[in-house]
């Protein structure tokens, strides 16, 4: 057996907890992917291959247990087990897998901003997530100590042409209710601003996160809020989300998705067809479809791009139009995200 780096296991604690659910639902994720698997009936042996335990030191695991529960039991392929459990393969280094495929570095103003786009700018909130994705185009992000975002929102103040701030990440929704209000009180200072987006996975990978207290923290901000959520298997979806996307709507929050298309997890047109559908069926339009960044690690997700797009043109011709979401790359240097494929006829 390969012996992995796993959490000491803390003893449960007999303290009644005051912690919001999704804290402590939070502190037991998986974090030892023998854990993971044991939990799967899925036999260690057969699925971890030397240096997996490597792959695990150099990015932690870290799968909530809620997402556990909807990957398939015994099922070494399942898609969603495929994006969390570190393997062996993340140590092959192909010369144009990078540290930091989209230029985030170049577009870095402050240490937790960056501004790519007009009009927009991108905060990133919080160096943590609920689910660590292997295939993560930030994995290698130096992510600095947060303070107070004074230096990003004195940089949002002196740029009237700005309209949008991106909170982002990691995943922005890691930092608390507290944390996430006093930022949106100072961002409604800033006249200029009108809406606010967010971009997470926890609604998918841990929908207890948005509970009342954050519904009412959304609240307190002036501008209109968007949030786009990361998906991408229709398995990851279920009545908890559904929940979680209404009660966002209810209070007015457009809900868009994006997703990445990736090798043996979601490559074949009857999976997009389906989390298209899905989504929707969920309340979540669709909105963008990435190819994969070429991040180190993340090769054996990676498909050539004329599989991507021939993939992409038959979703739009089995789908509504509005069901496709655009197809885009991210390419350093580009005033927008590149849309690999003619404007959809909408
Ligand atoms: C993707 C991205 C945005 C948002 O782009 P939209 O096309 O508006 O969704 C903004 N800033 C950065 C740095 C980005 O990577
Ligand atoms: S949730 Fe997003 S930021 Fe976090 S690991 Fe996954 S892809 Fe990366």
């Amino acid at each position: 057996m390969i012996p992995l780096p796993c959490d000491i296991k803390k003893q449960p604690s007999t303290k009644i907890s005051q912690k919001p659910l999704w804290q402590s639902q939070l502190a037991q994720a998986f974090s030892c992917p023998l854990d993971l698997l044991a939990f799967l009936k899925i036999d260690a042996g057969n699925i971890l291959e030397l240096n997996a335990s490597r792959a695990a030191s150099a990015f932690k695991m870290r799968v909530p247990r809620g997402f556990a529960q909807k990957m398939q039991a015994s099922n070494p392929d399942d898609p969603l087990l495929r994006q969390v459990l570190p393997i062996g393969k993340e140590l092959d280094n192909p010369p144009e897998f990078l540290s930091d495929p989209v230029g985030d570095q170049h577009a870095k103003i402050t240490p937790h901003l960056l501004h790519k786009y007009r009009q927009r700018v991108l905060l990133v909130a919080s160096a943590q997530c609920a689910v660590n994705c292997r295939f993560c185009f930030r994995r290698e992000y130096p992510y600095q100590a947060h303070g107070d975002f004074s230096q990003e929102l004195a940089y949002i103040r002196a740029h009237p042409d700005i309209k949008e701030v991106i909170l982002s990440g990691g995943d922005p929704l890691m930092l608390n209710d507290n944390q996430l209000g006093k930022l949106i009180a100072k961002l409604n200072q800033i006249e200029h601003i009108g809406r606010l987006r967010i971009h997470s996975r926890m609604p998918i990978v841990l929908p207890s996160r948005v509970d009342d207290g954050f519904l009412n923290t959304l609240q307190t901000a002036r501008a209109k809020w968007v949030m786009v959520v990361h998906c991408n298997h229709a398995q990851e979806l279920g009545a908890d989300v559904h929940a979680a996307i209404s009660a966002l709507k209810a209070i007015g929050v457009t809900c868009l998705s994006q997703t990445v298309l990736l090798k043996n997890v979601n490559d074949d047109l009857a999976t997009l067809c389906e989390l298209m559908e899905q989504l929707f069926n969920h309340g979540i339009l669709p909105y963008y479809l990435h190819t994969l960044d070429k991040v180190r690690g993340s090769a054996h997700f990676d498909i050539p791009q004329a599989d991507a797009l021939c993939l992409y043109d038959a979703l739009r011709a089995h789908l509504s139009g509005y069901l496709v979401p655009r197809l885009v790359t991210e390419i350093q240097g580009e005033p927008y995200k590149t849309l690999l494929h003619a404007p959809l006829a909408f």
